[in-house]
């Protein structure tokens, strides 16, 4: 079975948040809440700085505390390591947010817009209303991964079946696909280059693993 995974070159990080952005568009997530976060982190001293860019979001851990502590089942984790989200089960409590290691969960009460207190035709036609008040966070867009048997495409390989902030990256910094294959595109960068999981002590087994230089 796969085990999706996400890879992050910091090496080539701008921070041009141009993830975050595709991340809005293709989730239609509200002002203030970003799925896929690109932390900006100052370090050293001057004259010895530097400015490192750094994309965060849903770990998809393999071992995560959010599910762990689910009271209604709601949070689950497939087979191919993607952790996600039953809404209609979900009855917000927010324990899995406080769980999270990686602030990774949303919950959201009460509608708000970009511009305004009126939704844009935008808002409007993609508001969904299973969405208010129960947690939500990234996907790994588990809904273009699900088409890929069907349409005999491979993630992170074949666009409509991969992350929209994987497409999107304009300098080649994330990408996707199966840990578990070898020959895998993700499994390659982990082979060739140096890398760390954030929080790994604590057990989660997350799934975004993180290039910082070459061996
Ligand atoms: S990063 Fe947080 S929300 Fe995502 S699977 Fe891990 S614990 Fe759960
Ligand atoms: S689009 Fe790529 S380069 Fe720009 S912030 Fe996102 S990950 Fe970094």
């Amino acid at each position: 079975m796969a085990r999706y995974i996400m890879t992050v070159d910091l090496r080539r990080c701008i921070g041009c948040q141009t993830c975050t952005a595709a991340c809005r568009h293709a989730n239609a997530t509200p002002p203030g809440v970003q799925w896929r976060k690109v932390l900006d982190i100052e370090s050293g001293e001057f004259p010895d700085v530097r400015r490192s860019f750094v994309p965060v979001g849903c770990m998809h851990c393999g071992d995560p505390p959010c599910m762990h502590v689910c009271p209604s089942t709601a949070t689950y984790q497939r087979a191919d390591g993607l952790v996600g989200i039953n809404y209609e089960l979900c009855i917000g409590c927010g324990y899995c947010a406080v769980a999270c290691p990686y602030q990774a969960r949303y919950i959201v009460h009460k509608r708000e817009f970009a511009y305004g207190d009126r939704p844009t035709e935008q808002e409007e036609a993609r508001f969904d209303p299973n969405r208010m008040s129960v947690a939500n966070k990234c996907t790994f867009c588990s809904d273009r991964v699900d088409l890929a048997k069907e349409k005999g495409l491979t993630p992170g390989v074949d666009p409509e079946v991969t992350p929209a902030c994987v497409n999107s990256c304009i300098a080649g910094v994330l990408a996707f696909g199966d840990r578990e294959d070898p020959n895998s595109n993700v499994s390659q960068l982990l082979a060739e280059n140096q890398f760390f999981r954030m929080h790994e002590e604590l057990g989660t087994d997350p799934g975004m693993y993180y290039i910082f230089d070459t061996k």
